[in-house]
C-alpha cells in the first residue's frame, strides 16, 4: 500500500494571503464603489525592460532556424550566463569560477531543491519573521526546524545564538522586514557557520535593492563565506521575472562536508532532475547583466524606491516605528496604539481602503507589526500615503 509523506500533515495551514483575500472580497462586496489601494503585493508592477524583450525575441527567433536553434540546455545552465552573472560578482569583488554558478528557474525552485543535500537530521534555523517558504520546505523534508525571534530590539537583525543548526537561513535585505545584515553582523554568522560545520542558504533575492555602498549585496563579500553558504539569487524582484522565471544559485568549490563536495553534488543533481532553463529565457537574462540591462533594471527599482520614500516620509512625520524601505522594497511599521497586525489591518481596509500585509502571518514575533510593499502602483501609493497620513496624525 502506497504511503504518502507524512510530513505533509505536519504543515500549517498558511491563512495569511488567503485570510487577506477572503477580507478584501468581504469588503468589496458591501463597499462595490470603494477601490481598494494595494500595497500588500509581493509582485512587481513594471513591464520587462527593452533589453530584456529585444533579447527575448531574438532568442525566440534564433530557435526558428536550423543554424541557430537550440535544444536542451545544459542541466546547470548556459556557458554565456554563467560567465555573464560571474563577471557581475566580480565587479564587485567576488571572483568566482562560472561553474560555481547554477542556473535555475527561480529561487522558490531552489529553495525547495536544494534541500536534497541535506540529511532529513540536520535541524534548520529560521530567523523570525521570515518568507514562509524556508519552514514549509523543511516540514516536509520531515527535519528540525528551530526558530529564532527577532524583534525591534534588535532592529530584526539578530546575532548567532549558540543553537543546535545545522542550516542557517539567512535573507538580506529581508522579506518582510526589509533590514539588511551590514559586514560585521554577517562576519559574525559565517564564522558561528565555520566554527560548527553549519552551512548558510543565503537568500539574496533583494539585493538589487541596496543602496548603501557599505551593505554586502552577496554573503560571498565576507570573508570565510565559500566554507559554509551557499547563496540563492533571483532575477524576479532584480529585473521583473517574476513570471518569466530565472534564477542562479552560487555553490563555492570549497565547499565540502564530510569528504562531499556540496557543488559536486549539486551537478550529480541537476543532471538528474533537471534538463536545464529554456535557451530563450537565459538569453532574456544575460540581456540584464549586459551594461544596458544593468540601467535599465535600476530604473525600474529606481520607481520602486520612490514609491517607498513616499510611504517612509510618512512613517517619519507620524513618528512611527520603522525598519527597511532603503535598502529593500518592503516597509516593516509597528503598529500604532498598540494594535495587533489584524486589527491594523482591517482598520486600514475598512477605513481608508488602504491593504497591507499583517506581520504576524511572518510568525510570531511579527505580531504587532506590518509590513508595506513598493511594488505597488505610484499612483496609488501616493493617494496610500495620504490617508494612512490623514487617518494617523
Ligand atoms: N526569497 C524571498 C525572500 C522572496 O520574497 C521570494 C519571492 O517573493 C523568493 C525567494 C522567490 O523568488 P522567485 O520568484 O525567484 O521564486
Amino acid at each position: 500500500m502506497l504511503k504518502p509523506n507524512q510530513n505533509y500533515a505536519q504543515l500549517k495551514q498558511s491563512y495569511l494571503f488567503h485570510n487577506i483575500a477572503l477580507k478584501i472580497s468581504d469588503y468589496q462586496s458591501k463597499n462595490p464603489e470603494k477601490k481598494i489601494y494595494r500595497l500588500g503585493i509581493g509582485d512587481v508592477s513594471l513591464p520587462l525592460s527593452d533589453c530584456v524583450i529585444n533579447a527575448l525575441h531574438e532568442a525566440v527567433e534564433d530557435q526558428a532556424k536550423q543554424s541557430t536553434f537550440h535544444g536542451y540546455m545544459p542541466e546547470c545552465g548556459a556557458g554565456f550566463l554563467r560567465e555573464a552573472i560571474a563577471a557581475h560578482y566580480r565587479q564587485r569583488g567576488v571572483e568566482l569560477a562560472p561553474e560555481e554558478v547554477y542556473i535555475s528557474s527561480g529561487a522558490s525552485d531552489e529553495l525547495g531543491d536544494i534541500l536534497d543535500l541535506f540529511d532529513a537530521s540536520n535541524a534548520a534555523l529560521v530567523i523570525e519573521p521570515a518568507y514562509p517558504a524556508y519552514v514549509d520546505a523543511n516540514v516536509i523534508a520531515g527535519r528540525k526546524i528551530l526558530h529564532l525571534a527577532s524583534g525591534a530590539h534588535n532592529a530584526f537583525l539578530p546575532e548567532p545564538e549558540e543553537a543546535d543548526a545545522d542550516l542557517i537561513y539567512i535573507c538580506s535585505p529581508n522579506n518582510p522586514t526589509g533590514a539588511v545584515f551590514n559586514k560585521e553582523q554577517l562576519k559574525k554568522w559565517v564564522e558561528f557557520a565555520n566554527a560548527r560545520g553549519a552551512i548558510i542558504l543565503f537568500d539574496a533575492a533583494y539585493e538589487a535593492f541596496i543602496e548603501d555602498e557599505a551593505l554586502p549585496h552577496s554573503i560571498f563579500e565576507i570573508e570565510g563565506a565559500k566554507t559554509c553558504a551557499i547563496e540563492i539569487c533571483s532575477l524576479s524582484k532584480t529585473a521583473g521575472f517574476t513570471g518569466t522565471r530565472l534564477g542562479y544559485t552560487v555553490i563555492p568549490k570549497e565547499l565540502t562536508r564530510s569528504g562531499m563536495n556540496l557543488g559536486e553534488m549539486w551537478v550529480r543533481n541537476r543532471t538528474t532532475k533537471t534538463n536545464g532553463v529554456s535557451y530563450i529565457l537565459q538569453k532574456g537574462a544575460a540581456a540584464v547583466f549586459t551594461e544596458r540591462g544593468q540601467q535599465q533594471i535600476r530604473q525600474n527599482i529606481q520607481v520602486y524606491k520612490q514609491n517607498a520614500k513616499v510611504l517612509t516620509a510618512v512613517f517619519d512625520k507620524l513618528g512611527i516605528w520603522y525598519c527597511g524601505g532603503k535598502n529593500a522594497p518592503y516597509i516593516w511599521i509597528k503598529c500604532p496604539n498598540g494594535m495587533s497586525s489584524w486589527e491594523f489591518f482591517d482598520y486600514l481596509l475598512q477605513e481608508i481602503q488602504v491593504v497591507g500585509t499583517p506581520g504576524e502571518g511572518f510568525g510570531k514575533c511579527g505580531e504587532g507589526f506590518f509590513r508595506f510593499s513598493s511594488f505597488g502602483d505610484t499612483e496609488d501609493t501616493k493617494v496610500a500615503a495620504t490617508r494612512i497620513y490623514q487617518l494617523l496624525k
